[in-house]
């Protein structure tokens, strides 16, 4: 696209009223630039906000089997174009091919299965209390969706948003991160090709203090979805409640794994680097904590290590490499801080905490892996989200107390509990504070037909994914109709 025009308004391709745009580059290499997109701001706010609400009135008088068909169409193009976009995926924001695919897949698995909502129950019928007179409720879409996405996930999240907000009807202003412009302007061609009507889908590129912050301040956006920091989003929350706009807000994490006495250490140790180093580091379930009984934490450490010193930091489009670049500079500077209070604070450091050095990483965002030792449940870095690729391992002294270890920070997305015991194993289902819970398995690994969300400041409250997708997007009607042939008025708790 375009010199810039990769703003996608009313079902044309256009660039900023301004002519303004911005870069995207290779977190791995700055020196290759990818692509230059639209920097929006209130002026295409207004015209694709306007372009969603005409749309709205005859989307949402689509059937909604024609609605979930062309999702379901949306999938089949997606598992077409597997390859090529999680390349795109790789190039744009770092992460390794086989994770880049695994954000596609997500797509496509959401694509079918919400395609089949299109014929799905859409409510429930119940008795009245009054005679001929027939009940029904009904999920009814609410208008314009703003969708704010990030660049972690940045073909899995807008599916996750985007696909349950359509079949049910509404129409959708997105606004992606600007770090991933490039994957978000594929993503709404496949969508064009598709065959989604003029004006239901409009993509706006550019900043989220700019453009941003303006989509959620117009008065025709009636929902706010958004995925991103904590920080970010607590803004959104405030401003929207001002507004009296709903919004639904997926945040931080600050995930952890218990180690227990009776776990099988190799398969901890293989959950635990996937979860920690996975994406390097940069999901919202990665698990940067490390809760490790007393009795198994030194040969745990070891072989974490062992593993850790396997790992190939590189460039992330390349097969043999575990681990990519981070996102850019000033994430590489945040992380680096982390790890230098850490261990001015008490932590001990087993391996990373620097840059890796050569040829190879020097024109990119890259950070070794990190594990740090010693962490008590008090320390920033056992408090903070990273996000990168750093862990930290903290002793526990009985089940109880790495419930409580786990519980101890003001997230609550992912938390998992390595055992052969299947009392502890759901005591422990039962105990932790978190939107995902896991036995034997890694934090990340979410699957699209559970609902996906977290507690206290991951979340507000809403869920996405699941049978509760489109919760978020949707309100209920109550119905009520007289059949009767007969002029009598018979009211309800009055004359019956
Ligand atoms: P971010 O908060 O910096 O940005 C997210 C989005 O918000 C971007 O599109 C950005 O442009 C926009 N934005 C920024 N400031 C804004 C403002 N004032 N008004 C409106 N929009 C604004 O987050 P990020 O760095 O892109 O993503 C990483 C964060 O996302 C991490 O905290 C991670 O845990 C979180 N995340 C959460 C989930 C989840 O489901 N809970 C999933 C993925 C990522």
């Amino acid at each position: 696209m375009h010199n810039g025009a990769t703003n996608f308004i009313d079902g044309q391709w256009l660039t900023s009223v301004s002519g303004d745009t911005f870069p995207s580059v290779d977190p791995g290499n700055h020196e290759r630039v990818l692509g230059t997109y639209a920097r929006s701001g209130s002026a295409e706010v207004k015209l694709a906000v306007e372009a969603a609400s005409r749309a709205y009135r005859s989307w949402r008088a689509t059937p909604a089997p024609a609605r979930g068909a062309l999702i379901s169409r949306m999938g089949e193009i997606l598992a077409a174009n597997k390859e090529d976009l999680a390349h795109q995926i790789s190039r744009e924001m770092g992460k390794v091919l086989i994770e880049a695919r695994g954000d596609v897949q997500e797509a496509i698995d959401m694509a079918r299965y919400i395609g089949a909502f299109g014929r799905m129950p859409d409510g429930y019928t119940v008795p009245s209390e009054r005679q001929d007179v027939a009940c029904f409720a009904r999920r009814v879409p609410v208008g314009v969706v703003a969708m704010i996405t990030p660049w972690n996930f940045p073909v899995a999240i807008p599916a996750w948003k985007m696909f349950p907000a359509l079949v049910t009807g509404n129409t959708v202003v997105m606004k992606p991160s600007e770090e991933s412009p490039g994957v978000a302007v594929a993503f709404v061609q496949m969508l064009t090709e598709a065959g989604i009507p003029r004006g239901v889908v409009n993509l706006l590129t550019g900043f989220g203090r700019e453009v941003g912050k303006e989509l959620i301040e117009s008065p025709h956006v009636s929902v706010v979805s958004f995925t991103g920091s904590t920080a970010t989003g607590t803004q959104i929350m405030e401003r929207c409640a001002t507004l009296g706009k709903r919004v639904s807000c997926e945040m931080g994490g600050k995930n952890g794994i218990i180690v227990l006495e009776d776990a099988d250490l190799e398969l901890a140790v293989k959950g635990a680097i996937w979860s920690a180093f996975g994406t390097t580091g940069q999901r919202c379930t990665a698990a940067s904590r490390l809760i490790v009984h007393k009795a198994v934490i030194d040969s745990f450490t070891n072989r974490l290590l062992t593993a850790v010193q396997a790992l190939a930091v590189g460039q992330a489009g390349n097969d043999a490499v575990d681990i990519g670049p981070v996102i850019n500079e000033g994430q590489v500077h945040r992380i680096h801080n982390y790890v230098q209070r850490a261990i001015d604070a008490g932590a001990k450091l087993l391996c990373g905490g620097a840059r890796p050095v050569g040829d190879a990483y020097s024109s990119g965002s890259f950070y070794e892996p990190t594990v740090l030792a010693g962490v008590t449940p008090d320390m920033e870095i056992a408090q903070v989200e990273v996000f990168g690729p750093v862990t930290v391992i903290m002793k526990a002294d009985s089940f109880e107390g790495a419930i409580d270890i786990a519980n101890s920070t003001n997230y609550g997305l992912s938390l998992s509990v390595y055992t052969r015991s299947s009392s502890l194993a759901f005591r422990a289902i039962e105990l932790l504070d978190a939107g995902l819970t896991y036995i034997n398995l890694p934090t990340s690994g979410a699957e699209i037909q559970l609902p996906f969300g977290g507690t206290r400041k991951t979340g507000n409250g809403h869920r996405e994914a699941g049978l509760h997708a489109a919760d978020y997007c949707t309100e209920w009607k109550a119905s009520y109709i007289n059949y009767s042939e007969t002029s009598d008025l018979v009211r309800a708790q009055i004359d019956v």
